[in-house]
């Protein structure tokens, strides 16, 4: 570690597990006085602040970037330092939920439910396909957002349909979908 070198003792102290503990011992104790004063300190250089944090986002944008990159090639989440997992070549189980979430829900919330929901019943409504994540498995909105605007972010509207059956649905709905591939299934068993 040749920046130790370089700390002054009272940097030294700061760094070390006694100065760390005596300092959040004084913050506990000093909680409300010290928000107040940092409180206070904002509002005077909020201009400052602000322009700081302007003039470094492209450097803050381009380390998160590099450090993202690094992740990957070891073969690791692209948001954690754990594991791509198997039907993922960006992220680690958890974070691909939480993306799944985010792009079709708007935020990363409904992860779990949405985790629960694939394994409790992986196969398609409506082709019956095995679902694989990674591969087929895609999340639908059972009233389409092109007609239901209103529903897109409702976790109670998707519902997870293979590849396939994700593109024959269409804008149809869940009921003009399942109605139509029974009026199929019959007219196949008719011939
Ligand atoms: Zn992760």
């Amino acid at each position: 570690m040749t920046h130790e070198k370089t700390l002054t003792p009272v940097q030294k102290y700061k760094q070390s597990k006694k100065g760390r503990e005596a300092a959040r011992k004084y913050y506990r104790a000093n909680k409300e006085k010290l928000r107040a004063l940092g409180n206070a300190w904002y509002a005077d250089n909020k201009e400052k602040v602000k322009q700081q944090y302007e003039e470094n986002k492209s450097s803050r944008i381009a380390k998160v970037k590099a450090r993202r990159e690094a992740r990957l090639v070891l073969g690791l989440c692209s948001n954690c330092n754990v594991p791509q997992t198997s039907y993922s070549n960006c992220y680690c189980e958890k974070h691909y939920f939480e993306q799944r979430s985010c792009s079709v829900l708007g935020s990363n919330k409904h992860a779990q439910v949405l985790k629960t929901m694939f394994y409790s019943n992986p196969k398609c409504p409506y082709t019956h396909e095995l679902l694989i994540l990674g591969s087929n498995a895609v999340l639908d909105h059972k009233l389409p957002k092109s007609r239901y605007a209103h529903l897109k972010h409702d976790i109670s509207n998707v519902h997870w349909v293979s590849e396939v059956g994700n593109r024959a649905k269409g804008k149809m709905n869940h009921v003009e979908f399942t109605l139509y591939l029974k009026e199929w299934q019959e007219r196949i068993n008719g011939l």
